[in-house]
């Protein structure tokens, strides 16, 4: 059926077995890659009649271990089914493949007028199916939200081999069970997404950028909040620690962003119709704690700001395979929270090292700690629990995974973890959707 897009050499399937971080790791008995929604119906028929666990893959930029086939899953990769269709230019909408890159949903959406509310670091590789299924947050969520925002519909293969096709050609549509809500941050669990709906927003007029140093913590967490009331054309508002910064430079070679030592950076994104860059230098002028600030208009300068937090993540890859706590704090916490993690981290792992940075308007922090071996999940007893115990949520946009599927007992209550399963044998029943994640049940079982 899928002759050539059957993958068997280990070599040739090595990019499918390991995920973007080198922490997790697997080895495929194979690598299918179906060209159209047919074609991944026939690999679900297959898959359930003879028990095969299937792992769904995008780009496999995912940072929770989710896309990985380390219990010897067979690898669905859905990165053919890639088309953009039925762009509607007046109503603001398209229809992506779940193979399309968020670049080229991107770029569609700005050849149609329009833009795409979600975007990342990661927004070559980074696919509509990997991003529904996580339910992808990402550096513009202060302004619009997460990729469930944006989404009116899907098209999937239930691991029940039913196929279903709700990609409405309207915004407004109150019929029933959202489907397509449910499958989004499902992580591969109930099927495999082949298609979706997106709703497209408004293009933002001119945009300015900034880096601002403050002296503490808390200045910059208390700013990231005055910084939502003062600017309407808010876009982001992403924080940096100096060590951070430091790594990103010597990794890249760019000069310091400011001219003093600020030890907490925010990066500050503002649009408006007319003169953005005074607006935001007003707004930023009516901050507490401010050290120094830097201002850009012009894309390439604006472009080079954005490296000093785009580059954290490879960065830090650079260091080896991180431990990644991807967690939001009630905003009264979080200033508190991240001055005291590399401590609680230093405690239990003194040779281990912490880096934060993250989405600073959503409370959203990334804890990542480096000089772990890949299996010692002391500290993420330690972080995730603490994370918990203030309120907040153990995984803000990147999934539960295989990485924190121990914990999610922490997130969710025995009836809504009950429910969960539930959903899932009723859509997934032989289990061969992505069991190990998530909910992590057995593999399915195999005929004697
Ligand atoms: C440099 C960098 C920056 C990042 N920044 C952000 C960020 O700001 N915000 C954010 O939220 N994430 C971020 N991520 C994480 C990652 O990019 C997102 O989770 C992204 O949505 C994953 O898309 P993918 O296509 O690579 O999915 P994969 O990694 O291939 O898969 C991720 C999960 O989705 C499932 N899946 C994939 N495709 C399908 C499908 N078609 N149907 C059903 N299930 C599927 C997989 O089984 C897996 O559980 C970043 C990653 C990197 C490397």
């Amino acid at each position: 059926m899928l002759g050539a897009h059957v993958i068997t050499d280990p070599e040739v399937a090595a990019p499918h077995a390991t995920d973007w971080t080198g922490r997790f790791t697997g080895d495929p008995p194979a690598v299918l890659r179906p060209g159209n929604v047919d074609e991944v119906a026939a690999v679900v028929d297959i898959a359930r009649h003879h028990h095969v666990a299937l792992v769904a893959q995008g780009g496999n930029t995912g940072l929770v271990g989710g896309a990985t086939p380390v219990d010897g899953e067979v690898v669905v990769d859905l990165r053919r089914l890639d088309a953009i269709t039925d762009v509607d230019p007046i109503g603001g909408q398209l229809t992506a493949g779940a193979g399309a890159s968020i670049a080229a949903v991107q770029a569609a959406a700005g050849a149609a007028g329009w833009a795409y509310g979600v975007d990342l670091a990661a927004r070559d590789t980074a696919t509509v199916g990997g991003s529904v299924a996580t339910d992808a947050g990402g550096l513009r969520f202060v302004r619009h939200g997460s990729t469930r925002r944006q989404l009116l519909g899907v098209e999937a293969v239930l691991g029940n081999g039913s196929v279903i096709r709700h990609l409405p050609l309207v915004a407004k549509d109150n019929t029933g069970y959202d489907l397509a809500a449910l499958l989004c941050g499902s992580e591969g669990t109930l099927g495999l997404i082949t298609a979706a709906r997106l709703l497209l927003v408004a293009t933002p007029g001119p945009i300015a950028t900034a880096l601002v140093g403050f002296a503490t913590t808390t200045d910059a967490v208390v700013a990231a909040s005055a910084l939502r009331r003062a600017l309407p054309g808010l876009e982001a508002v992403e924080l940096m620690l100096a060590a951070g910064i430091e790594l990103v430079r010597q990794t890249t070679g760019l000069a310091a962003p400011l001219a003093g030592d600020a030890p907490v950076v925010l990066l500050v994104e503002a649009s408006a119709a007319d003169a953005p860059e005074a607006l935001l230098a007003d707004a930023v002028g009516g901050l507490t704690g401010v050290l120094d600030a830097a201002v850009a208009v012009d894309g390439p300068r604006r472009a080079q700001l954005w490296r000093y937090r785009e580059d954290h993540t490879t960065a830090i890859n650079g260091l080896g395979p991180p431990h990644k706590f991807d967690v939001t704090l009630p905003a009264g916490e979080l200033a508190a929270f991240i001055d005291s993690v590399p401590a609680l981290v230093a405690a239990e792992a003194p040779a281990a090292h912490t880096w934060l940075f993250g989405h600073a308007a959503d409370g959203n922090i990334h804890v990542n700690v480096t000089g772990l071996p890949a299996a010692d999940e002391r500290v993420a007893d330690l972080v995730l629990s603490r994370v918990a115990a203030l309120g907040g949520s153990i995984s803000a946009e990147h999934g539960i995974g295989r990485a924190k599927r121990r914990w999610l007992h922490l997130a969710q209550a025995p009836a809504d973890l009950a429910a969960m399963r539930a959903v899932k044998a009723a859509l997934d029943p032989a289990g061969i959707c992505n069991p190990a994640v998530l909910l992590s049940l057995p593999p399915p079982s195999r005929p004697t």
